[in-house]
């Protein structure tokens, strides 16, 4: 696979490949009894260890391979984060089978897309997904069988699906010995599509080496950091980029593993972090709103939280606030994508800005961070000239690493990289410390008489005020100056803010041409199936909008 020379030298070392099934054995001599909590699809609480999951991960392989299931064969999930879910995380790469996740949240149409275009063999599916996967059956194609999981009690009497199986019949009809098998590390492990906002969404298709190699690097202090002494829970989810590798990381570490299977609202998170005793977890920000809202309205506090990595958008500055003063709960903004497995950069302070005023410290912190090791960073302009670290030119953000896409899977596209470079799609400023900070995606980007403004900045500081509970920035087309910056914001419940104060509000925060021209209010926004705020959906819908500076 190496394409470099080889030395006349060698190393005299074990050659061992990194494969995921090394994971879940190590858990399992290891950390035998540390607990694995899930709330699961059907509404109660499941505990077992990191023993009982192996055991019933290497039932799952027979049982795959009773299905003549072979190396490389797709096998797709549709499912919460669950300890059902984790077995197969283990079961399928760790046989040599590529453990396909899929979002539930995708149109249908675009789930049996997928499914065909990875001609998944076996779908595996949560019971809330009943109704969704009967959709679209019929359309797959290559699909052999579909197991539904739970235990026999919550089998439907009859179904439209195909050669539906019950989970836990594969598993207690299988025998528990098994030898994971030894192969190349570089061999396929897991696929994830992105979430295609435009166009179809694209295969990206991770290895066993690429997978351990970024849990490794991942899980150093300065990024995702977490221990045996941990509580964990990924509240982000396991069919959207491998839950950020926290199914690998934890048992890595030895940490306790608490999923919240389908009850991501605020309530449900909080009384399973003060249930479970949770000290980490790791969410997008849009989540979090709703578990800061609980806390707030209802004058609660956390017992044992103490630490989150926040990714996935932009973590406005506001929440890493409320998190920090007024909870004590430390936020590690993080930055990542699909192609990268997914992270690339996180944010902390070095020693040399410990002294620093706390201002100062805020203001680094709020940046997406530096790049984890193994990863490297460049931003370049359109030419593709790299341009300097001097945390005020921004440019494309190109990156490289052992777990970075080269090319999707089955896709016309070929290798996507630009020499040597994968091309993120992001516009990013580089501090001469190496902090990256994304000020948009390159579609998002404001237009404004030929100079560029940023929206995630503007999104910022009107998060930051009081009466502000969600907020996307969009670039409206104007006469003279091409585009101009148009707020559109949701209230609050219960508060106020008129126009004119918000558009006050950036006084002295801003440049002053940088400034919204106008502010509308909305009772939502377009959530995409990561939950991520729509700006291609909010742009379209204010395509025909005249700003009255127009
Ligand atoms: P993920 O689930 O890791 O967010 P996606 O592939 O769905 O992966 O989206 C990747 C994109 O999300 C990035 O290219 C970037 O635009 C955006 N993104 C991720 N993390 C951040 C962050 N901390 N701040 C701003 N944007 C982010």
């Amino acid at each position: 696979m190496s394409q470099y020379p080889k030395s006349p030298m060698m190393g005299q070392m074990m050659s061992q490949p990194l494969l995921i099934s090394t994971i879940i054995q190590f858990a399992d001599r290891n950390f035998a009894d540390t607990e694995i909590v899930s709330r699961r699809a059907e509404g109660d609480i499941h505990r077992y260890t990191y023993r009982d999951c192996h055991k019933r991960a290497r039932q799952m392989a027979n049982a795959l391979s009773n299905l003549g299931v072979k190396m490389g064969d797709r096998v797709a999930t549709l499912a919460w984060n669950g300890y059902r879910h984790l077995e197969l995380y283990y079961a399928i790469s760790g046989s040599g089978a590529v453990m396909h996740t899929i979002n539930p949240r995708l149109h249908p149409d675009q789930i049996a897309y997928i499914v065909n275009h990875a001609e998944d063999q076996y779908l595996f599916f949560d019971i809330t997904f009943l109704p969704l996967v009967e959709g679209f059956a019929a359309q797959c194609k290559a699909t052999k069988g579909f197991v539904m999981m739970c235990g026999r009690d919550r089998m439907p009497a009859e179904s439209k699906i195909p050669n539906l199986m019950c989970y836990e019949d594969l598993v207690e009809q299988s025998s528990d010995q098994y030898e994971w098998p030894l192969f190349d590390e570089n061999s396929a492990s897991s696929l994830c599509y992105t979430s295609g906002t435009t166009g179809n969404p694209k295969g990206v298709l991770y290895s066993h080496r690429s997978t351990l190699l970024h849990s490794f690097s991942a899980l150093m202090p300065d990024a995702i950091t977490f221990s045996s002494r941990d509580v964990v829970v990924p509240v982000v989810p396991m069919f959207h980029v491998n839950a950020w590798g926290l199914p690998y990381s934890a048992p890595m570490t030895g940490a306790k593993l608490v999923f919240p299977g389908p009850a991501l609202d605020g309530k449900s998170l909080y009384e399973l972090f003060e249930q479970e005793q949770v000290t980490y977890a790791a969410g997008v920000p849009t989540i979090w709103l709703g578990l800061l809202n609980h806390v707030g309205q209802n004058n609660l506090k956390f017992s044992s939280f103490k630490r989150t990595i926040i990714g996935g958008s932009t973590c406005p500055p506001a929440m890493m606030k409320t998190f920090q003063q007024q909870y004590n709960v430390e936020v590690v903004h993080g930055w990542g994508m699909t192609e990268l497995s997914p992270l690339g950069a996180a944010c902390t302070l070095q020693r040399k800005h410990l002294n620093l005023p706390e201002e100062q410290k805020q203001a680094i912190l709020e940046r997406q961070g530096r790049a984890i090791f193994g990863i490297d960073m460049k931003i370049v302009d359109d030419a593709g000239l790299e341009l300097p670290w001097d945390g005020k030119t921004f440019g494309n953000l190109l990156v490289k690493g052992s777990w970075v896409v080269s090319s999707y899977f089955r896709s016309d596209s070929g290798d996507v990289l630009q020499d040597g470079w994968f091309p993120t799609g992001d516009v990013a400023t580089i501090t001469a410390d190496g902090y990256m900070q994304i000020t948009d995606r390159s579609k998002d980007v404001i237009k404004s008489g030929g100079e560029w403004i940023g929206s995630i900045d503007l999104e910022n500081i009107a998060m930051a005020h009081p009466a502000v509970q969600q907020v996307a920035c969009i670039g409206v087309s104007h006469p003279k100056w091409d585009e101009r910056p148009l707020l559109v914001v949701v209230k609050k419940p219960g508060a106020d803010v008129s126009k004119e104060e918000l558009i006050k509000f950036y006084d002295g925060k801003i440049a002053k041409w940088w400034t919204p021209d106008d502010v509308t209010f909305v009772e939502a926004l377009p959530i995409g199936a990561t939950g991520k705020i729509l700006k291609n959906k909010i742009r379209e819908q204010f395509h025909d909008y005249k700003l009255p500076t127009a």
